[in-house]
Parts: C-alpha cells; structure tokens; sequence
C-alpha cells in the first residue's frame, strides 16, 4: 500500500466506469456503468491504481474512460472508442503472414489429428458438403479433398492468405472440389447449407481469441438440421502443480544475485510475472501434484454465443505427493465425432501425457507457493469470464480451498486470484 501511495501523483485524473466491474479480490475496486473514479497511477496498461467514493484498489483500464458521456469525450477517447473491440485488422493481419501458418503446420500432433479425422471418415465423407471455417493455407480442406471424395468444400479465410491458399488449392489439382471465399465466415454467402463444419479455433487456455464465436454463428446459419460439427465437442482441464524452475528463474532469482538482496524487486517480479498467465509452459507429468480434472465441458452442438461470457467450472483434487503448489496448469482437449459406423471418434489432447503441441499448457502461478502434503485437498472454482469490451479477451479467476489431511492442524487455507488474457 506505501508503495502504491510513494508514487501517486498529486493530481488524480477523473475517469467514468464504460461497464461494471465485480473486483475478485481486496485489491480490486467493484463499480458500476457510470461510476466516477479518480486514477491515481497507472500502474500497467490493463491495470490502474483508482480511488472510488474514498476506496482505493485496482481497476481494469479498459473499463474506464475519460468523460461521462461520448459527447464528454476527447478527440483521443473518441478514437478509442471506435478502435474495433474485436482488433481484427491486427488479427487477420498476423493470419496473412507466414509466421503463424508455420507455426501451426510444424505442429504435427494438431495437423495430423485433423488428417486423422478426414482420413477415419473417409467412406462418410462421399458427396458430403464441408464449410472449413479459418481455413488458412487449406490444410484441412486439402485433406478431406485428397482423402475423400467430399462433393464440395467451402473454405473459408478472412485473412489476405486467402489469395494464397486458391494458388495452393491449384497447385495440389483440388480446384474441381475446393472453393476459397475470402471474408469474415459471418459475412460470406454460400449457395448451400452444409453437412460438415470444420474448423481448427482453438486459442490458449481453449477459448482465447474467441474465434469460437465465429464457429457458432456460422453452424447456426449454414449447418443443415443434422449436420456434424468438427470437434464436436471440447473440454478444459486444470491440474494443481509446481512450477519450481519458473519460480526459480523469476522469484527466487532475487534472492541473492552475485551474493547480494535484491528482495525489494520481489513484488516487481511478481506483478510482471505472475500477474498474467504464462503461455506455452510444458508441464512435466511429475509437476502434477494430483490427477487433473476436466472443469469445463463444452457441446459444439448446444453451445450458445451468449454462454461464453461467464464460464464456471468446479474442482476437487486429492493431492497425491507432498511439494509445492506454484498454481495451476491448464489445457483443452477436443473430440470429433466419427460420421458413421466407420472408424471411431478422434481426440486432440494438448496435456502434459501428450505429444506436445504448440500451444503447450498455460500456467497460473499463485502470488506465494503453498506446502501441501499427500491426502490434502485442494477445491475450488475456475470462472472464465470474458471481456465486456474487448472481444476476443478474458479474465480467468481462480477461488481455491486447501484443506489439511492432518488432524492436528485444522488448516485451511483459501485464495482468490484472477489473470488477464490480456485485458
Ligand atoms: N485451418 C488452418 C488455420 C487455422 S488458424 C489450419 O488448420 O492450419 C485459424 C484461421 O481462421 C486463421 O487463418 C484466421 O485468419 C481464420 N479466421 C478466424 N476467424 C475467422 C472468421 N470469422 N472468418 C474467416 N476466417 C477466420
């Protein structure tokens, strides 16, 4: 708090809460649409210091703005306030180079599970109509054209790789059954509705960058009654773990560089490291301190848009060996349904007992470790709760309860923490 306090300047501006906000935990300010605060410092770009009827605590920039009302507003927060809540020049900007598409093709576990997909389906794929949702470089609609004798696949890319991915549907002589339509799947027509949608539109952590959303308004526009889903299905699961070398490299670090304190950098570290959550982390199978658990589940066929603002999901983990609870792992899995009597369903499973993929597992680390032991137990709540203004974001919140196996010490210990993605 002195810390927070050393550097406030003398003259707070005056902001206006854009949405509410519930803060999740003491640090945090709760407020509602219209609320005037005063930002004393702006600690990061998603986080300020603020002050609320006397209150002090943290508020999400992105919530705040400048003026009561739009016609208050500044040049510069009208600006803002048209800059796209979905950032998609920036998102299919980065689609339209190369950089990702490697990425995602160098990635075998993921690329082969689709092929593995087309390839199992094969005889129900005969005369089949298939919209490939974000096909980038066509990969998967060149799959099920060489690996099956689909009447037609629409494949469908918003980035300016489109142009790209016709000159490669070319080359590989699948033009007769390929269609490339270049454009948002939301804007784009097609002359029929289709049997399959297939897409590949996983993020981190499962549901960053939302471009799920893309895939339901699309199944719910042009996925005949009946139609199939690709995946079908996908599930979050979350491990308790320690995490000993990240701490290591970030925390502990500070505690006696060259033989000297530099503990006072302590809670810097913390707040540029632990704040948010660390993507492609690989989890050893042995950093498990108990047997994962899928917390959400999500049903391709009955998910609505309006279900991904807040998803909860609830844990209960019995730890199995003694160590350090660092914070949790997360990953997703996906299934796809077989079409048929042939061939059975196939699984993505970007776990730590896996191949790794490249999207490797996300870790939440806590602001201090907890000692646990054999036979403690570790419940809680995971909430994904997505942002109001910026689309394709999220805030995950974790609440856990650790509760001692020992008689003796009656412990229990709770915790609350929640990590932007990114804003
Ligand atoms: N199917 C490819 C690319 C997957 S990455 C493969 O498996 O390798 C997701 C792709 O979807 C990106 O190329 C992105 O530009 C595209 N995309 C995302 N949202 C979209 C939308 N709403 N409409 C069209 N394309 C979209």
């Amino acid at each position: 708090m002195e810390e927070k306090e050393d550097e406030e300047d003398s003259s707070p501006e005056e902001y206006f809460a854009r949405c509410s906000f519930t803060g999740s935990d003491s640090d945090q300010l709760t407020f509602s649409s219209g609320d005037r605060l005063l930002v004393h410092v702006k600690t990061s770009s998603d986080w300020w210091w603020a002050e609320l009827r006397g209150v002090k605590g943290y508020a999400p920039a992105s919530h705040l703005r400048q003026g009561a009302t739009i016609e208050g507003a500044t040049e510069e927060e009208e600006d803002a306030s048209l800059e796209d809540p979905w950032q998609d020049e920036e998102y299919f900007g980065s689609y339209g180079t190369l950089r990702l598409h490697l990425e995602m093709l160098s990635d075998k576990s993921r690329t082969e599970a689709y092929q593995q997909v087309v390839l199992s389906n094969s005889a129900s794929l005969r005369s089949k109509v298939v919209m490939d949702l974000g096909c980038g470089t066509g990969i998967i609609s060149l799959f099920c054209a060489q690996l099956a004798q689909p009447s037609v696949v629409y494949a469908v890319e918003a980035s300016s790789m489109a142009e790209y991915t016709r000159q490669l549907v070319k080359q590989n002589g699948c033009e007769e059954v390929v269609t490339v339509l270049q454009g948002r799947a939301e804007d784009i027509e097609l002359p029929e509705q289709v049997d399959i949608l297939v897409s590949e539109w996983m993020g981190n952590c499962l549901l960053f960058e939302f471009m799920v959303e893309s895939v339901l308004l699309a199944r719910d526009r042009w996925l005949r009654e009946g139609g199939v889903m690709w995946p079908s299905s996908a599930a979050l699961t979350l491990v308790p773990c320690q995490a000993n070398s990240y701490f290591a490299e970030k925390m502990a670090f500070w505690e006696q560089p060259y033989g000297l304190d530099f503990t006072p950098l302590q809670p810097l570290a913390q707040q540029e490291f632990f704040t948010k959550p660390k993507f492609s982390h690989l989890i050893e199978p042995d950093d498990c301190l108990s047997t994962p658990c899928d917390v959400i589940f999500l049903d391709m066929y009955t998910l609505k848009v309006k279900d991904l603002e807040e998803i909860e999901g609830q844990f209960q983990f019995c730890v199995k060996k003694s160590g350090f609870f660092h914070g949790f792992t997360a990953w997703f899995t996906v299934s796809f349904e077989s079409l048929g009597e042939e061939g059975a369903a196939v699984e993505l499973n970007t776990g730590p007992e896996s191949e790794p993929t490249h999207w490797k597992q996300t870790l939440f680390m806590l602001d201090r470790p907890v000692s646990v032991h054999t036979g403690d137990s570790i419940s809680g709540s995971v909430l994904l709760r997505r942002n109001p203004i910026w689309r394709r974001h999220m805030t995950v919140t974790l609440h856990w309860k650790i509760n001692s196996s020992k008689q003796e010490t009656d412990n229990c210990q709770v915790g609350t923490k929640s990590f932007p993605m990114w804003r």
